[in-house]
C-alpha cells in the first residue's frame, strides 16, 4: 500500500522531460520543509492505495510516460520502488522526482531519477555523505535539478555539482524560484558558467495560476 495524495493526468514541466504529456502520482508525505516548497498540500492527508489500483488508475489515462512524485517519494521507499518496477515491467517511462535527501540505490535501474540539489538558501542542508555516494554511482539516466533564489546559491551548485563530477556527466537544469529569483539574472549566470547546463523552469506556473493544483 502507498499514502497517495493525487494522480492526474498532464504534462511533465521541471526536467528534460518538460512539455511531455505525463500521469502524475504524488505520494504523501515529505522529510524535508524547503523555504519556498509550493506542495506544502501534500505534507499530510491523501489516501492508501494497492499497488493494483494505483496501477489501474495510471492506465486509465492511456499515457505512457509516468512519474512519482511527492512530498518525497522515497519516504514510502519499499512500495515506491515496487510501484516504479511494475510500471517499468509494463513498459511505462518511469520519472522519479526526488529530493536529494534519501538513498536512492535500490531505484530500479532504468527509473529517470530526476534529483534535487537543495542550496543553502532552500534551508535544508546538504548530506554530503549521501551525495558522495550518488556520485560514485551516477547512472545515464539521472539529472540534477537545482531551484536557486540568488547568485549565491548558483555559485555554490555550481561547486558542489563539479565536485560531485555532475557537470559534463549528466543533464543539470537550473530554476529560479517563483517570485524571488529574476529569469534574466539566472539566464546571465548560466551563459556565464560556459558549462553544460541548462535553464529549467516551473512551465505549470506560466500556464495556470501559480497556485493551481493537480496540473
Ligand atoms: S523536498 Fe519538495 S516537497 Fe519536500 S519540502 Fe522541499 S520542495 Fe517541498
Amino acid at each position: 500500500m502507498l499514502r497517495v495524495h493525487e494522480i492526474f493526468y498532464s504534462i511533465q514541466g521541471e526536467s528534460t522531460f518538460a512539455g511531455v504529456p505525463c500521469v502524475f502520482v504524488r505520494l504523501t508525505g515529505c522529510n524535508l520543509r524547503c523555504r519556498w516548497c509550493d506542495t506544502t498540500y501534500a505534507f499530510t492527508q491523501g489516501q492508501c492505495m494497492t499497488l493494483d489500483d494505483i496501477e489501474k488508475q495510471v492506465d486509465s489515462y492511456q499515457c505512457k510516460t509516468v512519474e512519482i512524485t511527492g512530498g518525497e517519494p522515497m519516504c514510502q521507499r519499499q512500495e515506491a520502488v515496487l510501484l516504479m518496477a511494475r510500471l517499468l515491467a509494463k513498459g511505462y517511462t518511469v520519472l522519479l522526482e526526488t529530493n536529494g535527501s534519501l538513498p536512492l540505490e535500490d531505484v530500479p535501474h532504468g527509473v529517470h531519477r530526476i534529483i534535487d540539489l537543495k542550496p543553502p538558501k532552500s534551508g535544508q542542508p546538504h548530506d554530503v555523505a549521501l551525495w558522495k555516494t550518488y556520485a560514485e554511482h551516477w547512472r545515464d539516466t539521472d539529472q540534477i535539478k537545482c531551484v536557486v533564489c540568488d547568485r549565491a546559491d548558483f555559485d555554490w551548485c555550481i561547486e558542489k555539482l563539479n565536485h560531485y563530477g555532475a557537470i559534463g556527466r549528466i543533464p543539470v537544469l537550473f530554476s529560479p524560484v517563483w517570485g524571488e529569483c529574476d529569469p534574466q539574472a539566472l539566464v546571465a549566470w548560466i551563459c556565464d558558467a560556459h558549462a553544460p547546463i541548462r535553464l529549467n523552469f516551473q512551465i505549470h506556473k506560466i500556464i495556470w495560476d501559480p497556485d493551481t493544483r493537480g496540473v
